[in-house]
């Protein structure tokens, strides 16, 4: 199976702790490295945690408060330096495009690499923000008093051939990519439909949910997803400043993945008056047994 893991670069919040950097996530899924959030010093994380920041394709800004995009800047830089040869498709909400220009032209550079902006135009609704051949990018705007985007990475299907089958009905070599693309082949055996000897598997997702309030989005984003990323900034017995600063708790994180159907929850964004990433666990496995603590330089597969 290709590789299929998320990496924690940065659990913090507003500020950074001795062990928790500003927010920072890469998933290496496929072909793609999809970084989201890149907080300050998302570049040395990397260093960290022994990924080369090449392995990064696009890039995701949920919004522009400095711990989801203070190190936009720097990993550019760094992305030029390394001289990557694919292009960098960055996302981010149209209304912040001025404090992206800012990160973007922050300090003197030659650029060598092709960067690909796509400001994205957010509502309520889930929309469909991106297309690759393997996935496809959907955002929502979230509830956290400025633009925020809330991330959904669906792989597309795929059909899979049954070897056993294509033995059985004689197809092979350049028969099979004949019955891939015209979904019919003649054998010595006769007509052989695709469907005879193949299944459709339905791709699997990943949602990235960070700083909102609870909202009826955010379970659109998370339905059914095999992974959800989701922010947790306080414990319920903090919801009162959870609410003001609109964020959420560890329960409220849960309850969104339970109603989802999501298969596993991994919560982050955590705030520095707690030390320990565990309590966080404790307090949503009442709701949702799925649930983990982001840490940084942890990984989690999906
Ligand atoms: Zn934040
Ligand atoms: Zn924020």
């Amino acid at each position: 199976m290709s590789l299929r893991e998320l990496t924690i670069l940065g659990c913090g919040s507003q500020q950074h702790t001795r062990d928790r950097n500003h927010n920072a996530y890469l998933l290496r899924w496929k072909t793609e490295g999809f970084l989201f959030d890149p907080g300050e010093a998302t570049q040395r994380q990397f260093i960290f945690a022994k990924i080369a920041p090449t392995a990064v394709t696009r890039i995701f800004v949920s919004h522009f408060h400095g711990d989801h995009c203070l190190g936009l800047g720097a990993m550019i830089l760094r992305l030029n330096l390394d001289k990557v040869p694919q292009p960098i498709h960055i996302y981010y909400p149209e209304s912040g495009k001025r404090y992206f220009d800012n990160l973007r032209y922050s300090s003197i550079y030659t650029q060598t690499i092709t960067i690909v902006e796509h400001p994205v135009k957010v509502s309520k609704e889930m929309t469909l923000v991106d297309e690759t051949e393997e996935f496809l990018i959907y955002g929502s705007l979230l509830n956290h008093g400025i633009d925020c985007i809330g991330w959904r990475i669906q792989e597309k299907d795929t059909r899979k051939c049954i070897k056993e089958k294509l033995k059985e009905k004689g197809v092979h070599g350049p028969m099979v990519k004949e019955l891939l693309d015209k979904g019919v082949v003649v054998t010595e055996h006769g007509r052989v439909d695709l469907d005879d000897v193949s299944y459709v598997k339905p791709g699997d997702s990943v949602a990235v949910v960070i700083d909102t309030l609870k909202c009826a989005q955010a379970v659109e984003l998370a339905r059914d997803v095999k992974l959800l990323l989701i922010e947790s900034t306080y414990l319920d017995s903090e919801k009162e400043l959870a609410e003001n600063y609109k964020h959420m708790t560890a329960t409220q994180a849960a309850q969104i993945a339970s109603e989802a159907g999501a298969k596993k929850m991994v919560m982050t964004h955590f705030s520095a008056r707690y030390s320990e990433e565990e309590v966080f666990e404790l307090e949503a496995r009442h709701h949702f047994t799925e649930s983990y603590a982001a840490k940084d330089l942890r990984t989690f597969t999906f």
